[in-house]
């Protein structure tokens, strides 16, 4: 931990939140208490959460009004973790079909903001966030950085994202990235070459952090190796978005210099459930979100949430498509509560390129994201240089032309992009696998 990291934490990050209005500061010192107090105390406080969410989704949202009503139910059955079992699972396909259903009538009050989902399944979703469940969900990833010992100002590097997606940056922004000591750079659209040059990069930047997708890092930590370049600085790294596999995090953590630590969230629900310094499973941020798994602990089953924070767009019981495991036993750190065995979701698939450019499920997310008549997507690799992207959407054949020319843009080594528009089904499993890779032996 630095000294200017310590200042910035306790000092400029609260400042700056009061300019802004935000809480963000105070949630996180409020986190930083909660973590220690009894397993009962914590129950009350996330269930005094849990009644008022309720409550307000019962008086203000349509779609707990009317299955509330047909199911016989009042907010004050509902007052307990436990008593959620009365409440209906609730799907993404459900949302998808009447977004207007979720949203709450007095939203528009709550300083919203929308974004495009697509979950692990490939099939889009917008869902609204209020001030209020942003501002707890970062506080829950502040707590975390606190966890893997880094401090909101020590220096920090990103490999997130793809360059084209990367929102203008803003004079204020920079000075905040500035005052933050906080770098970004491209997760994908990257060559081998390119990596070589961020791992030396970054050795430069002197991180003390560093996060990114479970995939783009294990990619850069295997050229680190290669190159024999080191990182005595850091102290930690993050990965979230893929899943992180056993021997994927043997070779971050020895390439790297570094403990791993694994975070999960999804688009709908930010800051689920974040590792501790014993790394043993994800400790379940249970001030901010209710997570079930729909199985008895041990076994995998899918992930059942319930965002306590967001008023805009409430989810209770929301099945992402995940699936996740409980943890049993305690943790040595200490910390009570439910914990989500490593990894969560699934391992990242991803196309390679003739050139050694890879782009996995986020990259394709992000790009299908712009278009919200797209309304399922799947990405196969069929060829060297081939992809096939079937598609379920709204929009007509100009659109297609569109998607097509910018996918090229972004593809410079793709040689055939075909569309096929038509139903997407999903595997056997029931799932929809959004990124289908070529059998590496077609290659031969
Ligand atoms: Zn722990």
């Amino acid at each position: 931990m630095s000294l200017y990291g310590a200042c910035y934490e306790r000092m400029l990050f609260p400042i700056a939140n009061r300019v802004r209005g935000e809480r963000t500061a105070r949630l996180f010192r409020f986190l930083l208490e909660t973590e220690r107090w009894p397993a009962e105390r914590r129950q009350a406080f996330r269930e005094e959460k849990l009644r008022r969410l309720v409550r307000h989704a019962y008086d203000q949202v349509p779609y707990y009004r009317e299955t509330m009503d047909r199911l016989g139910l009042r907010p004050e059955d509902i007052r307990t973790v436990a008593d959620l079992a009365h409440l209906p699972i609730l799907d993404r396909q459900q949302i998808r079909e009447n977004p207007d259903a979720f949203l709450a009538r007095d939203a528009h009050t709550r300083a919203l903001r929308w974004t495009t989902t697509s979950g692990t399944t490939g099939a889009q979703l917008r869902s609204a966030r209020c001030a209020n469940g942003r501002m707890w969900a970062w506080a829950c990833v502040y707590r975390y950085f606190r966890w893997m010992g880094i401090r909101l100002g020590d220096r920090r590097l990103d490999l997130w994202g793809a360059r084209d997606f990367v929102p203008p940056t803003t004079a204020s922004r920079r000075l905040s990235l500035w005052l933050r000591r906080h770098e970004k750079l491209s997760a994908y659209e990257t060559t081998d070459a390119e990596v070589d040059a961020q791992v030396r990069y970054v050795a430069r930047f002197r991180p003390t952090l560093l996060r990114g997708y479970a995939s783009a890092l294990h990619r850069f930590a295997q050229h680190a190796a290669a190159l024999g370049v080191r990182f005595p600085s850091l102290r930690a790294i993050s990965t979230s978005s893929d899943a992180l596999m056993p021997s994927m995090r043997r070779t971050i953590e020895e390439a790297l210099g570094a403990p791993a630590f694994d975070q999960y969230g999804c688009g709908e629900v930010l800051g689920v459930a974040f590792e501790c310094e014993a790394h043993h499973g994800l400790h379940v941020a249970e001030e901010h979100v209710i997570a079930e798994v729909d199985a008895p602990p041990g076994h995998e089953g899918d992930l059942l949430l319930t965002d306590l924070d967001n008023y805009a767009m409430p989810l209770l019981r929301y099945r992402n498509g995940d699936i996740a495991t409980v943890e049993t036993g305690a943790c040595p750190c200490g910390r009570p509560g439910l914990r989500l065995r490593s990894p969560i979701g699934r391992a990242g698939e991803y196309i390679v390129l003739p050139d050694s450019r890879r782009y996995n499920r986020t990259f394709f997310q992000v790009f299908f994201n712009q278009y919200p008549s797209v309304r399922v997507f799947q990405v196969a690799q069929i060829g060297e240089a081939e992809l096939e992207v079937r598609i379920q959407h709204d929009g007509g054949e100009e659109e297609i032309l569109h998607m097509e020319r910018r996918l090229h843009e972004h593809l410079p080594g793709v040689t055939t992009v075909r569309f096929r528009p038509g139903v997407v089904r999903p595997g056997p499993t029931g799932k929809l696998q959004v990124i289908v890779p070529i059998a590496r032996d077609a290659l031969r």
